[in-house]
């Protein structure tokens, strides 16, 4: 492309609205213009990067079977009174009427499309499992958006959602998505670290990563370990924390169901007398309630989980269970497991300091999170909340018990959960299973932040007189620069190299401007491409040039060796 009527309005200025490096340099380099707060144009340069982000996740996850196809920004506030989060999701959905003042939102998030989708269309286990993906225009209304592309109302993400008749086939499609967020960051150049997560707004039962690029201006804390491969953030971390005071060892086994036959089991009374264990001994196990109808039995081995804290529960005694009830035993289940313990009219006696506690309830410290409809009981040591701490730098690892935690920056760039049936049930998303009955359909999701990775990534990659592009993503692989614009020789070899180049598939911008050499030469750098190539006195002997961004190594080379080089 020619730079000379190119939309590349570089800055020398820095910007007083921006206060992190990328978002001053993705203005003073022309990438993008703000429009209002959190929503911003792509220029070409930017726009270019940003394709480029977009090819690299599209190709991983071709790679991996997922199909791409896209849904609408624009949904009918129907599919989200279905799951209840047109109450939940709070202010930052961007909600809307049309004319005839029915009620819209702008898609911060697509479950509700396509888990609404896929119950239409996908009635067999034979058509499972099947994981889907699109990458699309996202609104959220953030409190704060700030730091350029960092947090926008109006972003690009890659979001994935896939569908399975059991946990085994969730966990496989799982682990192949944590292997191909891992190559796909590789591929873009980053310094990121996966850790366990909790799972916030979107919820579920299972395992949790987020894909953490490292960057001091990451609104995230990570915590990791001086001695093993320990890293969680910082929600998460304190939840293990706790259970580590409580004996229990974090584990990242996927947890194993095992459907229990309980004929006759009306009350948590029987089940515990059917499960064969003592009623002491059955605090050293977690309970779940799922959809009301599955109980879930998290046994941690031998672990001993604080009782104070889950005695409140299994005063439950009278919960009764429903006919179909289908009874699980969960082994293995890794730490901060927590099953959407969706207790719908179901009348429980815990006390509401429990649900506070967040001790072995990551994320229960929110009303009716875990548990809804909860009465609490009036004898309950109340002191208890007050032993809840973040984890702090220099704890014991509560994985090895041999380092210390660490604490770095990081920013979100990518976020992979185990769903299970928080969408499924309430959508009633169902498949018939070989012997044509219908069962639930098992989910999990998969995000990646398209646009927010390019400030990631200009965090990481720059130096005090611009952006330093890593390859893959460059907007133009090759800054070719005629020195004098007016020099018919410099013209013409830049010509001759430039139609070349373009020919090999090279990407190249040709900065054809009528500008002093010093003012392309800081333009060059603020931009970052990573080969330049100038063009300037000895043009006549058939040599220019050769410069490499990143290292600002430089070498005199005749047109054919440059050629190769770039090649
Ligand atoms: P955050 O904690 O930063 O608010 P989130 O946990 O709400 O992010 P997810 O719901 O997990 O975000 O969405 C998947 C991915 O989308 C995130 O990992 C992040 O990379 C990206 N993302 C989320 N919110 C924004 C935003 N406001 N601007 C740009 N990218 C975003
Ligand atoms: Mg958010
Ligand atoms: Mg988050
Ligand atoms: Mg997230």
């Amino acid at each position: 492309m020619r730079q000379n009527r190119m939309i590349l309005p570089t800055l020398r200025e820095v910007p007083k609205e921006a206060e992190v490096i990328s978002h001053k340099l993705m203005l003073r380099a022309g990438l993008v213009r703000q429009l209002a707060a959190g929503v911003y144009t792509y220029l070409p340069l930017g726009l270019r990067v940003l394709k480029k982000v977009e090819n690299i996740v599209r190709e991983e996850m071709n790679k991996s079977g997922a199909q791409e196809l896209m849904m609408s920004v624009l949904q009918p506030a129907e599919v989200w009174h279905n799951t209840g989060r047109w109450d939940d999701y709070g202010p930052e959905l961007v909600r809307l009427k049309d004319r005839h003042d029915r009620d819209f939102v702008l898609g911060p998030t697509h479950e509700e499309v396509i888990t609404a989708l896929i119950k239409d269309e996908i009635n067999s286990y034979k058509k499972l499992p099947i994981n889907v993906y699109q990458i699309q225009t996202k609104f959220r209304d953030e409190r704060r958006p700030r730091f350029g592309l960092m947090r926008g109302r109006e972003f690009l993400m890659k979001d994935a959602y896939s569908f399975h008749t059991s946990w085994e086939s969730l966990n496989e499609t799982y682990d192949q998505m944590y292997k191909t967020y891992n190559s796909i960051f590789s591929r873009l150049g980053l310094n990121f670290r996966p850790v366990e997560a909790n799972a916030g707004a979107i919820g579920g039962s299972g395992r949790n990563h987020e894909f953490m690029v490292l960057a001091d201006v990451g609104e995230d804390t990570i915590a990791t370990c001086t001695h093993c491969d320990y890293a969680a953030n910082l929600e998460q971390a304190t939840a293990h924390l706790e259970y580590a005071a409580a004996g229990v060892a974090p584990s990242a086994d996927a947890p194993v169901f095992e459907k229990i036959h309980t004929p006759n089991t009306k009350t948590i009374d029987q089940l515990v007398s059917s499960l064969g264990v003592e009623a002491s001994s059955f605090f050293k196990t977690l309970l779940y309630i799922i959809d009301g109808k599955t109980v879930a039995v998290v046994v941690r081995g031998d672990h001993e989980v604080n009782e104070l804290k889950l005695k409140g529960l299994f005063d439950a005694k009278s919960v009764e269970l429903a006919d179909d009830a289908t009874i699980e035993r969960v082994t293995g289940a890794p730490t901060g497991f927590i099953g959407p313990v969706g207790l719908k009219g179901v009348e429980v006696i815990v006390d509401e300091a429990i649900a506070n506690a967040g001790a072995g309830f990551a994320g229960a410290n929110e009303r009716d999170y875990h548990l809804q409809n909860v009465v609490p009981s009036r004898d309950f040591a109340a002191g208890r909340v007050a032993d809840v701490r973040n984890v702090l730098e220099g704890d014991t690892c509560p994985k090895c018990k041999e380092g210390k935690i660490e604490f770095y920056r990081g920013i979100e760039c990518g976020h992979i959960f185990e769903l299970g049936t928080k969408y499924s049930v309430p959508v009633g998303a169902t498949y018939l299973d070989e012997n044509q009955k219908a069962q639930t359909m098992i989910m999990g999701c998969y995000g990646i932040g398209v646009s927010r990775i390019m400030s990631a990534v200009l965090e990481q990659s720059n130096d005090d007189n611009g952006i330093i592009w890593p390859m893959p993503i460059a907007p133009f692989q090759v800054h070719l620069i005629p020195v004098n614009v007016k020099d018919e020789t410099q013209v013409k070899v830049a010509e001759q190299l430039y139609a070349r180049l373009q020919q090999q598939g090279v990407e190249v911008l040709l900065d054809d401007r009528d500008e002093r050499a010093g003012v392309k030469f800081k333009d060059s750098d603020l931009i970052g491409l990573p080969v330049r190539v100038t063009v300037g006195k000895k043009a006549e002997e058939g040599i220019v040039e050769f410069k490499v961004r990143k290292t600002g190594e430089s070498q005199e080379l005749t047109l054919e060796q440059a050629f190769e080089e770039i090649l």
